[in-house]
């Protein structure tokens, strides 16, 4: 459900390899962290750039370390905010493959995020997550999320809630190697093509 962070480390599902610019891993990235930012939970579908507002994250900044520039399993996905506010000087954050960001993070009924570790706190303070416009529209969100259950208006809540229209065919893409290319089988594409994609999420 809506910002609730994992509470397991994410286990990556794809595995794409040699691709020569980093922006060739952004679908696989979109399908791969369910096409919302890692960090703060926001949607595609809630900005009206959709998946064009958002970007391919570094978690280690390529000015700390240009070799992982390419390396999928240092790729994240994250909306402009979070982006934005990341900087190669604040060091290493929590790494959402590693630890899972439920044990860290909790957003309460009035949208303010709350940490319940050191590490969570600084996630907060530097990606700025309680701003008060952040804080503000989590908190729309979650309402508009209740409003919506409460009338029961199934094509709403799959508008706001559902999975983007422009699902990424992981199949068609050639990478040079994908160490996990079982992952392809599982897209979010095909789920939808089984008719097994959720109508939310
Ligand atoms: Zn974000």
């Amino acid at each position: 459900m809506i910002f609730v962070y994992p509470t397991k480390a994410h286990k990556r599902r794809h595995g794409p390899d040699g691709y020569r610019d980093y922006q060739s891993y952004k679908d696989w990235l979109r399908d791969e962290f369910t096409f919302r930012c890692v960090y703060c939970l926001f949607r595609e579908l809630w900005y009206p750039d959709r998946h064009r507002a958002f970007g391919v994250d570094h978690f280690v900044p390529k000015s700390v370390d240009e070799t992982l520039a390419l390396n999928y399993d240092n790729l994240l996905y994250s909306c402009p905010w979070c982006n934005s506010n990341k900087s190669a000087e604040i060091g290493p954050l929590l790494d959402p493959c590693v630890e899972p960001y439920g044990e860290h993070l909790e957003v309460g009924e009035d949208g303010c995020l709350k940490a319940n570790s050191a590490d969570g706190e600084i996630l907060i303070d530097v990606l700025l997550l309680n701003e008060a416009d952040k804080k503000a529209f989590r908190k729309r969100m979650l309402s508009q999320l209740e409003l919506l259950e409460k009338l029961g208006d199934k094509e709403k809540l799959k508008e706001y809630f559902g999975f983007p229209l422009n699902l990424p065919d992981l199949r068609r893409k050639r990478p040079r190697e994908n160490r996990r290319s079982e992952g392809v089988a599982r897209c979010y594409y095909v789920l939808r093509e089984r008719g097994e994609l959720p109508e939310t999420y």
